[in-house]
């Protein structure tokens, strides 16, 4: 188009999605196509989304941060690979869809429809999920070579983790035991520990009478069959009856007890003695494994008592709480009741529904177990060394080969991963890789299906960690292909939120280093939460929710990554508010008003080479100074995954520096010198903003070049050669004069129209005069050597004494008051800077230009309180 084409506002929505199909045809999202020869790479995985709804705004911070880190190696003339996917979150999913079926009015859906079609609707409801989030993820501007897309559930990701299971299997990692585990009764599954969420719960505490002692609990219904007591080694109370066995009067009737001393036992609490019940308990459980105690059920899956719990079962164990309190205060068993007891109820992170630990027969990982390390890429480790899942974990991060970005959360990976438990990988679901296993009899395969009739394939899944726990490894094709896994594994970088360290982070970690014996990614950057404007997560039932797609549609992509970039920090949560995003949307039409301005102003649009820049003025000295500077910043930012402070010196440049100053500069001096400097900082300046605005600098760099794409411009670099900090003093001096001037006229009530005389007192270049006389109102400008006489308004600005004639309108004790205010300021400033020079310790560190300005800054100062000095006794 003409350049005297281009419309005065930027309407986001009228250029975004043709400029994200222009991208796709081009073929560029895709390593394999980008132009040139390009020798390291870059690489990074999506956290898949799950596909159980829309994304919101964390997925959109997500795309944000990791289309900037993409788009900027593209630029830097890496070989960049960002790969999309999806996940099919198991247990969340078939959830949702259960959900769904029964809001439908269904009442069981998995019953009703059988595995094989109750599957199909979840899926149905997975495929349409996943094509919305594809289409959000576009709008997004996200450069995701959709070639290369992964789901956890494919096929693919199938092989790899039927492979990965066999591996472990064979290594003795993969074992199956009776186990307790948390179980969801509503979700009818298994969860892994940090599935399990704790919720402040009041409750009533039940002491009883047993035998001898006094117990407590807050469930009696798991006590039937009770028949151990927990004393402690040292407590003398119960001395003569360890090792004793008695009989008791309990629920059912009599049982026989015998009393063991253990150091589990809380001397403090209670009486100081507890009965076991192991099948409902974790630490009761270990106690009977620890001594061989039996382990009986009495809780089913059902959440009913088993025939173990005597008259009792068949029934739901929390609704016949009180029968049996009931039935022990008839028999005189009660001691007291506690009825303000506050605790911690474990409960289904998915649902909510109180977790019951049972004994299930489960699929486990080992995490302590030596196995012979495969590869030959992590620190401190050959091949064939014996080491354990958590040590693989521990070391990487320890050894720095994984880098986590903000650092204070290395304490709490290894806080976790001392805790550890054994893995639980099964799950009783229908929806996910089902376990890789067949039966057939006695005999059992692992791995493939065996050949030969009569096998019978385990009937659950694997937790969906473990297909995720591949992620970076399976979507570049291991184990079938792996010419990208040479290219582009390990990663560069993981980016997601600090929430999924554990669930996801720490797994792909054990997952990589075992199979591959090499790390998933060099660095882990976790960005935080968005929160609403008053620091509140955004929920459904506070109606805070901020949708990035409404916020795109209204304001742009480029204004909605804005908003959730700049001012961000990783780890650290965010505050977002729509006004936020109008104002990211003022800047993009304001980038958009300065290119407009520098294409219609200058003769003619071209490509400008650095060799034909050849500053004139104080002014072009000035903002090539900048802009080098700029460029060294924004680059050094952005490869040490500092975004925020990166976008923020790209904005102070563009707005406060070229827009403000130079453009106003450039009006006046306009010539073909300033034509070429106008084209080349605008030029690059697009370059350096197009990962954080893709759009409307793509947009915008059709004017420069129609035959290319911003989006494969190699990132450009700033000769150091226009560093000039003499005339970045120089300016800034005179910028001073223009704000005092200004400052004044604005005191005094002036319009526009009322132009000032304004007379400067010290050394000013006499190029830059006309700019103080553009800038600030001013009818005549004169230099002098000495303050005239006269009525002035005065400001001393660094060196130079600033006069602005008001005869007749200025107040004489008002500015005498002023300058002394003055005054005093010049005096503690010059202070302040004897003092630093005067510390050896400072001046022998700092870089000798910092010294240099310093003193200078002083040499002024003192200048400009002697001159203060002078009017303050003068009138
Ligand atoms: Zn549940």
């Amino acid at each position: 188009m003409a350049k005297q084409d281009i419309p005065k506002a930027y309407e986001a929505k009228e250029y975004e999605d043709a400029i994200y199909t222009a991208w796709e045809k081009s073929g560029f999202f895709n390593p394999d196509n980008l132009p040139g020869e390009r020798t390291e790479s870059f690489s990074i995985v999506l956290p898949p989304p799950n596909v159980t709804g829309t994304l919101h705004m964390g997925h959109a911070v997500m795309l944000a941060i990791e289309d900037i880190m993409t788009r900027f190696n593209r630029m830097r003339w890496r070989k960049a690979l960002w790969v999309p996917g999806t996940d099919h979150a198991a247990i969340a999913t078939q959830t949702k869809v259960e959900k769904l079926l029964m809001a439908q009015g269904m009442k069981d859906p998995r019953q009703e429809l059988g595995r094989e079609e109750f599957l199909k609707r979840v899926e149905a409801f997975a495929s349409e999920s996943h094509d919305t989030i594809v289409n959000q993820a576009k709008k997004m501007g996200a450069s995701l070579d959709w070639s290369r897309e992964a789901y956890t559930l494919d096929e693919a990701r199938n092989r790899a983790v039927n492979t990965v299971f066999k591996m472990m299997y064979d290594d003795g990692l993969i074992y199956r035991g009776d186990r307790l585990v948390n179980w969801c009764p509503r979700c009818k599954s298994t969860l892994a520990d940090d599935e399990v969420e704790y919720r402040e719960h009041k409750s009533k505490f039940y002491y009883f009478k047993y035998g001898p002692v006094v117990i407590g609990t807050a469930r009696p219904e798991t006590k039937f069959l009770d028949k151990i007591i927990i004393v402690h080694p040292q407590d003398d109370r119960y001395k003569d009856l360890v090792g004793k066995e008695f009989e008791v009067e309990w629920i059912e009737g009599p049982v026989m007890a015998k009393m063991v001393a253990d150091e589990a036992a809380d001397r403090e609490m209670g009486s100081g003695a507890m009965t076991i019940t192991p099948a409902h308990s974790f630490v009761d459980f270990d106690l009977a494994k620890k001594y061989g105690f039996d382990v009986v059920q009495i809780i089913g899956e059902d959440g009913k008592f088993t025939a173990a719990a005597g008259s009792f079962a068949g029934k739901n164990a929390h609704e016949a709480r009180e029968e049996i309190v009931e039935k022990l205060t008839t028999k005189g068993l009660v001691d007291h009741i506690d009825e303000e007891y506050v605790h911690n109820l474990s409960v289904c992170y998915r649902c909510g529904e109180a977790v019951e630990p049972l004994p299930k027969r489960q699929w486990f990982i080992d995490v302590n177990k030596a196995f012979a390390f495969k590869g030959a890429e992590l620190a401190n480790m050959k091949k064939g060394d014996m080491v354990t899942l958590k040590q693989l974990m521990q070391t990487v991060v320890r050894e720095g080969q994984i880098e986590i970005i903000p650092d204070r959360f290395n304490k709490t990976y290894f806080h976790w991963i001392d805790n550890l438990r054994d893995w639980n990988i099964s799950r009783q679901i229908w929806f996910g890789h089902r376990v890789p296993v067949w039966y057939r009899g006695e005999e059992i395969t692992v791995g493939t299906l065996p050949e030969g009739d009569g096998w019978e394939q385990d009937p659950d899944t694997l937790d969906t960690w473990f297909s995720s726990g591949l992620w970076t490894f399976s979507t570049l094709g291991w184990p079938d292909q792996i010419d990208d896994l040479k290219t582009f594994h390990p990663t560069t970088v993981l980016e997601t939120g600090y929430d999924i360290l554990f669930f996801w982070v720490a797994r792909m970690i054990l997952m990589t280093t075992y199979t591959l014996g090499q790390i998933p990614f060099e660095k882990v950057y976790l960005h935080g939460l968005v929160r609403d404007e008053q620091g509140r997560k955004m929920s459904k039932s506070l109606g805070n929710i901020i949708d990035p797609l409404d916020m795109i549609a209204e304001y742009g992509a480029d204004a909605t990554r804005l908003s959730l970039t700049i001012g961000s920090t990783p780890g650290n949560d965010s505050k977002l508010s729509e006004a936020k995003v109008a104002g990211y949307r003022n800047f993009t039409n304001k980038l958009w008003n300065i290119s407009r301005f520098v294409f219609m102003q200058v003769e003619e649009i071209h490509h400008v080479a650095e060799s034909e820049i050849v500053p004139k003025t104080l002014a072009d000295h000035w903002i090539l100074s900048h802009f080098c500077r700029l460029q060294v910043d924004v680059t050094n930012h952005l490869e040490a995954y500092e975004f925020s402070q990166a976008g923020e010196k790209l904005r102070d440049f563009t707005w406060g520096k070229f827009a403000d100053w130079y453009l106003e500069v450039a009006k006046v001096q306009k010539d073909e010198s300033t034509d070429s400097i106008l084209l080349f900082i605008l030029e690059r300046l697009l370059a350096y903003w197009h990962p954080f605005m893709p759009f409307v600098t793509e947009e915008l760099w059709k004017q420069i070049d129609p035959e290319t794409m911003l989006i494969v411009h190699e990132w450009p670099v700033v000769s150091q050669s226009f560093y000039h900090s003499e005339s970045e003093r120089w300016f800034e001096k005179v910028q001073g004069v223009i704000v005092a001037i200004r400052n004044i006229r604005s005191e005094y009530g002036l319009t526009l129209k009322q132009k000032v005389d304004v007379v400067l007192v010290g050394a000013i270049p006499d190029d830059l005069s006309k700019l103080v006389e553009l800038f600030a109102g001013v009818r005549k400008l004169t230099k002098a050597n000495k303050k005239p006489v006269g009525e002035f308004a005065s400001v001393i600005v660094r060196d130079i004494e600033v006069l602005v004639s008001l005869e007749g309108i200025i107040d004489q004790e008002a500015e005498r008051a002023k300058l002394s205010v003055q005054y005093e300021e010049t005096v503690a400033y010059i202070k302040r800077l004897e003092g630093k020079l005067a510390n050896e310790a400072f001046t022998s560190k700092a870089p000798e230009q910092v010294v240099a300005d310093m003193r200078q800054n002083l040499e002024e100062a003192q200048k400009k309180a002697q001159t203060l000095t002078q009017q303050l006794t003068s009138g």
